[in-house]
């Protein structure tokens, strides 16, 4: 009779794991008291990053000061450095928010995020020649207008440098961390003679609210849940205290803000920590450094379910009598496994015991398998609430109570039921749960390419105020 239960019966797991997940649950469920009380925190740091002391959140001013109006034309090239892959893209604006995009990825060899400077320099500098001798072999000699999408926290006193603050999502090179990047990049380009000037350098999260400005003006924030995360926003420069003295502009100017939430929280008031998270960031390369980012993004989800399982097995609830030696290894699980443990179709989750078994070897029971399934449910539904409770703060804090959100990133794309779960927490903090969910106002939804087709149009902004001798 267990065949013929619903999806996730838990009919027949023994008392014993039925208890292990309920105190799961306890765990990772963030109910939408706890919630309130993190926006409440949450805007209260986005305010002290903006301050001339700071706060954790560093809130960084990045000189993007407009959004496109849709109409800017030409050619630009734009390279993306995320966490994952490095792409290089040639970007044609068409003038009436339409382009064209023309792109090569190129791998990031793994070793290369604890590898050296040059390094790294060096081979951002040779995919940017092979691009260009594949796509221009004529014109070789042509400058070309550079976009680069640099996502790491970078402080920046103009649009077009940046100081990395640290390096997040597991990079460790030297000799970078306290240094302006673009010099650096520009020398290796110039080592090489390839003739590319770095216009501007932009993190992913303000080229995604950009990109997505252009095609869908009601755009007026941008988030990242992939790797890592992030959020960027406009804000206006007379709330920007920290920028006082600095600068002579205009109070009513508008400046997009890097926040770099992923170290929100960092001196750990408010969000529900659980020994996982602890011993993720001890063991990580930047310990004490992004809290909220090591609860939520891509890098973190299937290390955490890891813990969790390595954790059940030693207490004895799990694989009990296996060889978990595979399973040892860090980082060996990540959010896309989690995915597809929380998709398998079939009632028995025998798609999990087949992943199990080919890639630890471990031979799984099937209660043993309802309770992976549910702590995969509970890391992923746990990331999505926190990441609402972030855009939360930033619309309670500019008084938005309408807009859409573009968002990118593997997991807020791929990651199954990521969206639904967000836009339910967003409602549990707003109480909208009177309307039907496709007319909640605040709509986090599939971004335009901001680290390509963003990378663009800052360059574009950035070249026509230049012309117009503007800051
Ligand atoms: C970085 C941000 C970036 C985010 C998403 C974080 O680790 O610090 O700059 O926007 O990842 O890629
Ligand atoms: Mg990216």
């Amino acid at each position: 009779p267990s065949r013929k239960a619903a999806k996730g019966s838990m009919a027949d797991v023994p008392r014993d794991l039925l208890e292990q997940i309920s105190q799961l649950e306890t765990l990772f469920t963030v109910d939408t008291q706890k919630l309130c009380a993190i926006v409440d925190h949450f805007m209260k740091e986005l305010e002290k990053g903006l301050s001339k002391e700071g706060g954790s959140i560093p809130m960084i001013p990045t000189w993007v000061m407009t959004m496109p109006d849709g109409k800017e034309r030409g050619t630009y090239l734009a390279l993306d450095m995320g966490g994952t892959n490095l792409r290089v893209c040639e970007v044609e604006l068409l003038g009436n928010r339409d382009f064209d995009i023309t792109q090569s990825k190129y791998h990031m060899p793994p070793e290369m995020k604890t590898g050296s400077s040059e390094q790294l320099w060096d081979y951002i500098a040779d995919c940017l020649q092979a691009f260009l001798q594949s796509h221009h072999p004529s014109d070789a000699q042509k400058e070309l207008s550079l976009g680069f999408t640099f996502s790491y926290p970078c402080t920046q006193t103009a649009i077009h440098n940046g100081v990395l603050q640290r390096w997040t999502k597991g990079f460790d090179i030297d000799n970078v961390e306290g240094h302006d990047v673009q010099p650096m990049l520009e020398a290796a380009l110039k080592r090489k003679n390839v003739p590319i000037t770095v216009t501007a350098l932009i993190n992913d999260t303000t080229g995604t609210m950009v990109a997505s400005n252009y095609t869908d003006p009601e755009t007026q924030m941008g988030v990242i849940f992939g790797t890592g995360c992030n959020a960027a926003y406009f804000d206006v420069v007379k709330n920007i205290p920290k920028l006082e003295g600095l600068v002579d502009l205009d109070p009513e100017t508008p400046m997009a803000i890097n926040c770099e939430w992923g170290a929100f929280d960092n001196e750990h008031v408010v969000l529900p920590r659980t020994k996982y998270d602890v011993q993720i960031d001890e063991d990580s390369p930047r310990p004490n450094q992004q809290a909220f980012e090591k609860m939520i993004a891509g890098l973190y989800l299937g290390e955490i379910h890891r813990l969790v399982m390595l954790d059940l097995h030693e207490q004895g609830f799990i694989f009990e009598r296996k060889d978990v030696e595979k399973l040892k290894k860090p980082y060996s699980i990540d959010a896309s496994l989690l995915s597809q443990i929380e998709e398998d179709p079939f009632e028995n989750l025998t798609e999990v015991e087949d992943l199990f078994l080919s890639r630890f070897g471990i031979q799984t029971t099937e209660p043993e398998r309802k309770l992976l399934r549910r702590l995969a449910e509970l890391i992923g539904t746990r990331s999505a609430r926190l990441s609402a409770a972030g855009v939360a703060a930033i619309c309670k804090k500019m008084g938005i109570e309408k807009c859409h959100v573009g968002a990118d990133g593997s997991v807020f794309n791929k990651y199954p039921h990521f969206q639904e779960r967000g836009a339910e927490a967003l409602a549990d903090i707003f109480g909208w749960h009177h309307m039907p969910p496709t007319h909640y106002p605040i709509k986090v939804q599939p971004a335009e390419d901001g680290s390509g087709v963003g990378a663009a149009l800052i360059a574009a902004l950035t070249l026509k105020r230049m012309k117009e001798g503007l800051p």
